[in-house]
């Protein structure tokens, strides 16, 4: 018994000498690795993706005006559409890489980390990464509930749902009423009847599952 239980004793005391010593080693600010290249911080992935979504529903709103999307990311400023269209990306401080055709039916946002893989890109409104993996599942559902429940306020006042969204607008029920997906950036999805006794708001994601919906102030989730 002594034969087995001696070396293993041995054995935990020394884990025990190797623990303290990384222990104290990571506590010694001058002991750090501070040479290796910095570990790109997860939450610029989140802010970045953020402002990519900004950009490319500015990006879209621009479209709705002017029937072509900007040459340059600048237009979104001086045309008043999106003041922070030059919100650089967090993680290396650069302003985004955009590029356009020149009828200017299509474009592209790319993260300018010179990093691989970057942060991803925008093309066309299609993320190149997968939905709520910015953890915008949460906040595409309470959007969904706050829209929902200004329809509920709308109804109280008028005694239907409106028929847009926008309404909510015209009308001060909700002054956010354009409110977007936090993953894709896209206006939320709305139908009502002519005469307004039903509706729908779901979450534009073009994936399946995306992030569901309310139909007549039932949450599908
Ligand atoms: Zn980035
Ligand atoms: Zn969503």
């Amino acid at each position: 018994m002594n034969k087995i239980l001696l070396p293993s004793v041995l054995f935990f005391l020394l884990l025990l000498l190797s623990c303290g010593d990384s222990a104290v080693s990571m506590m010694d600010p001058d002991d750090g690795n501070t040479l290796s290249a910095p570990v790109d911080d997860p939450g610029h992935v989140e802010i970045c993706h953020d402002n990519m979504n900004s950009l490319a529903s500015a990006c879209a709103m621009f479209y709705g005006m002017e029937n072509r999307y900007p040459e340059e990311l600048s237009e979104l400023g001086t045309s008043g559409i999106y003041e922070n269209w030059d919100d650089p990306c967090p993680g290396c401080g650069e302003l985004y890489q955009y590029s356009t055709n020149v009828i200017g039916d299509t474009y592209s946002i790319i993260c300018p980390m010179l990093t691989d893989p970057n942060h991803g890109y925008i093309i066309d409104g299609i993320r190149s990464w997968p939905p709520g993996s910015g953890g915008g599942i949460e906040g595409c559902r309470s959007n969904m509930m706050s829209l929902g429940s200004g329809c509920a306020m709308f109804y109280g006042s008028e005694n239907r749902y409106p028929i847009h969204l926008k309404e909510l607008g015209i009308t001060g029920v909700m002054e956010n009423w354009d409110l977007v997906c936090p993953d894709c950036g896209e206006l939320y999805s709305y139908y009502s009847d002519p005469a307004g006794t039903t509706y729908v708001i779901q979450c534009p994601l073009p994936w399946d599952p995306g992030h569901g919906f309310i139909d007549d102030g039932v949450i599908s989730w």
